[in-house]
């Protein structure tokens, strides 16, 4: 290996912590502000005396309530969420209880990334590559298509060369900026689908939207020309609540069956925990749940993953907020 081989891999995940604003039922229900953010990589818990509890978590970046999406973006997800460009797979994510600011946080960088990939293909218009964009939801580990719902339940297949693939999972060519953001708006309204049946449905499914962007390499090798296709992945992920993984969160190791576990949701964390402390050839979990299938060539390896952990800055969430933090530590 290269030197310096396994400091670059320890920067393969960037984890970082935004605290939101308290919401208005919070401040109307006279909920106090329990963490401070120290500077700008640690947070603190205060107990209602003020007193600093427990001892500080540090990640690569805390975003305080005042962090505007665009701050979170750049200085959280934009370098992940882009490397697909430089012909690197990714994965973003937002990891956090229900209420926390996961979607408002995804939304904020999907629109941001769109921006930035239609900004670096203006600018190099020598480069040539088709983008191509799909959108599923796993709810109950099973997975549905959000640009084609007549399709119902999709299959994993295995493929030798792409990996696992969603079986008849539509891929849209991307025909420019405004029809990327048309696709976009069409998955919000299709993750809608379904929600006045099932209320919670959004806090027990998790969204990917993801876009494949597609090249053709040309190699000369003895006099003869090899095209070959490249399919490069970037996924942003809204995450189910994390309180679906709570009640076994201590050790995170086994599985049980149960309808308030989420076992996507598991897995994911075991398989970050893993990678995290990755020794070579050390067995990782991705074949345990949907999730990880779909994003197992999106993270470790090569991949770059950002890890958004959103949290209440609440009182009242405070069990939660910790074990957010705990999740998040045990991934650097
Ligand atoms: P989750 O997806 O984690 O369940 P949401 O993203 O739906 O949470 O956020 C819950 C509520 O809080 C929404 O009304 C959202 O607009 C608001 N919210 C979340 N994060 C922020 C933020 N950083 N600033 C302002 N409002 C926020
Ligand atoms: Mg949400």
């Amino acid at each position: 290996s290269t030197p310096g081989g396994s400091r670059a891999c320890e920067e393969n995940i960037r984890v970082t912590v935004r605290i939101r604003p308290l919401s208005r039922r919070e401040q109307a229900m006279y909920d106090l502000i329990a963490w401070e953010c120290l500077d700008r990589s640690t947070i603190i818990y205060k107990n209602p005396n003020q007193e600093r509890v427990t001892s500080p978590f540090v990640f690569d970046r805390v975003f305080d309530p005042s962090c505007s999406t665009q701050t979170v973006y750049k200085e959280g997800a934009k370098e992940v969420a882009l490397s697909a460009l430089k012909g690197i797979n990714s994965t973003v994510f937002a990891y956090g209880q229900t209420s926390s600011g996961k979607t408002y946080t995804m939304r904020g960088i999907t629109e941001n990334a769109i921006k930035d990939i239609y900004e670096y293909i203006q600018e190099n218009p020598d480069k040539e590559f088709v983008l191509k964009l799909s959108a599923l939801e796993i709810y109950n580990e099973h997975v549905r298509d959000l640009l084609n719902l007549e399709s119902g339940s999709l299959r994993l297949l295995d493929d030798p060369e792409k990996g696992t693939i969603v079986e008849k999972l539509v891929e849209e060519v991307v025909k420019g900026r405004q029809h990327l953001q048309q696709l976009i708006s069409i998955c919000e309204a299709q993750r809608q689908v379904g929600e006045t049946v099932l209320n919670d449905k959004s806090s027990r499914s998790h969204q990917i939207i993801r876009l494949v962007k597609i090249y053709n390499i040309v190699l000369e090798i003895s006099d003869s020309f090899l095209s070959s296709l490249v399919y490069i992945q970037s996924n942003l992920v809204d995450l189910a609540g994390s309180e679906r993984a709570s009640q076994t969160n201590a050790g995170g190791t086994r599985l049980k069956e149960g309808s308030h576990i989420n076992r996507s949701l598991l897995t994911l964390m075991n398989v970050i925990r893993k990678l995290s402390v990755e020794k070579r050839g050390s067995h990782i979990p991705y074949r345990d749940s949907k999730l990880t299938r779909i994003l197992q060539h999106s993270l470790g390896g090569n991949a770059r993953t950002a890890m958004i952990c959103t949290a209440s800055p609440a009182l009242s969430h405070i069990e939660q907020t910790k074990n957010t933090l705990s999740f998040a530590t045990s991934a650097k």
